[in-house]
């Protein structure tokens, strides 16, 4: 069953341009069957070239984390490393020797004690290590419920509602129920309270996120962790926490070292992050860490050929690439600490600047303002009427932004929001032509107040966390 269905008016044939087409030869290739002959490379690479016209401009793709600016060193390697197995150890193992240093010096960077204790491994990105790290909570749940003679039954994963899409995957394919604990229009993520209550003896873990991709809050880890303890003493309930840190690992150790959200908390077994987000590399890669060898359940881990040798694996896919991960190392060792500290910085100080300019204008008012995360999010004010931010939305659309506008997570979804992430490469010159481009939109679709389509469930869909 394919999940794109073809329709039947884009079953048209696809047509070659006159100078690249042989002459005498067909002149036209099916839309959605083989072609039974073969077509010039240059034809070819035209009509997908062509075609592709039509996506968005990424470096004007404000919906998205994940990066789309590179130094053209890092492409140079990505290119020279475009052909090689991520998972053939054996065959490049300079390449995983670079995926390990990565493991190491994230894992020294999250405030592992033992550098060589913590554990991990590059993924395709943050769901994978989602799902990694989710599996060993689970595991290791099932160990101590056996272990003491106990229903190892109907587990439960406890996080905010405001959780990306990826933890709602790990719960239905792994057979985990989801504890979505509501959030509130004044705090819209989880709190330390709300976690604690939603937790009892089937729970495998509470899932905290370093920030939350709704408004790019950074969700109280220290509080959650030290409550857990509480829980601890009164209950001897003892519930370990995962950081889905997908953008935030890669920010917080630099611009605000002294916040602790990391393998500094005894309770947070494991840790995320996106290496393609804020870890500045081209999609896809992901990091999964533990901080010692006992979070992470020896059963979980297969053994691939290494060197003669063997090495251990823990990952849902086999083969991938093995460029974005040699782009990491280069983004690293490249930056350094202090390097990280100005690319981040730079979004932090666009991002809160941009949201304090959106404040002033009239029809605004900020739910968040890029001081955690460098992303925010806007509503419109309450007595505004005729228009929505889905209309700004699409006004926007027509200089080629694109701001995606979004209901916020259940129980307060009927608030629609616009967000903004600012990375590497928005710079403060485009943020502030965006500005331009935004108060344009406003007094276009003011101008048409009343008079615009109302959105509906379609319109609406079109944005997943
Ligand atoms: C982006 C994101 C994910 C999913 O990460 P991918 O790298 O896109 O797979 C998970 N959690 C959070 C908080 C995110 O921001």
């Amino acid at each position: 069953m394919p999940l794109h269905r073809a329709t039947p008016d884009t079953d048209l044939p696809l047509t070659i341009r006159p100078q690249l087409a042989r002459p005498g030869a067909e002149s036209t290739v099916p839309r959605l069957r083989l072609p039974d002959g073969e077509l010039p490379a240059d034809a070819a690479y035209q009509l997908v070239h062509d075609e592709l016209l039509l996506d968005g401009q990424a470096r004007l793709n404000l919906a998205t984390f994940v990066t789309t600016w590179m130094e053209p060193h890092a492409r140079k390697l990505m290119d020279e490393c475009l052909d090689k197995n991520m998972i053939d150890k054996d065959e490049y193992p300079q390449t995983a020797e670079l995926e390990r240093r990565c493991v190491n010096i994230l894992a020294s960077l999250w405030g592992a004690e033992h550098e060589d204790g913590a554990t991990g491994c590059s993924t395709t990105g943050s769901s994978e290590a989602c799902m990694l790290g989710g599996l060993a909570l689970k595991w290791r749940w099932r160990e101590r419920r056996r272990a003491a003679g106990l229903s190892a039954e109907r587990p439960n994963l406890v996080m905010g509602a405001n959780v990306q899409v990826c933890w709602e995957k790990f719960c239905r394919y792994w057979d985990v129920e989801p504890r979505l604990v509501p959030v509130s229009a004044d705090v819209p993520h989880l709190t330390a309270a709300a976690a604690v209550e939603h937790c009892d003896e089937h729970t495998i873990g509470v899932v905290a996120v370093l920030g939350s991709t709704y408004d790019g809050s950074f969700e109280p880890v220290a509080e959650i962790a030290a409550a857990l303890d509480q829980l601890q003493a009164t209950s001897g309930l003892d519930v370990q926490i995962h950081v889905d840190a997908a953008s935030g690992g890669f920010v917080a150790p630099f611009l605000d070292p002294e916040l602790v959200w990391d393998f500094r908390l005894p309770r947070v077994q494991s840790i995320n992050s996106s290496g393609h987000k804020y870890g500045l590399v081209y999609p896809g890669v992901g990091w999964a860490v533990w901080r010692d060898k006992a979070a992470l359940p020896e059963d979980l881990i297969f053994e691939v050929d290494y060197l003669g040798g063997r090495m251990p694996t823990f990952a849902l896919n086999f083969s991938r690439g093995g460029a974005p991960v040699v782009a990491q190392y280069y983004e690293l060792i490249r930056l350094g600490r202090e390097g990280f500290r100005r690319v981040q910085q730079e979004s932090r100080d666009t991002a809160t600047w941009l949201a304090g300019e959106i404040a002033t204008l009239e029809p605004f008012r900020l739910l968040s303002d890029g001081s955690e995360l460098p992303v925010f999010a806007f509503a419109l004010r309450p007595d505004v009427a005729g228009y929505t931010v889905y209309d700004v939305s699409e006004a926007l659309r027509f200089r080629g932004w694109i701001v995606p506008a979004y209901p916020m997570p259940p129980a307060i979804e009927d608030l629609a929001v616009l967000r903004v992430c600012v990375r590497n490469g928005f710079s403060h010159d485009l943020a502030s032509l965006l500005l331009d481009d935004l108060r344009h939109a406003v007094s276009k679709v003011e101008a048409l107040a009343g008079h615009l389509p109302v959105p509906t469930a379609d319109t609406r869909a079109g944005f997943h966390h």
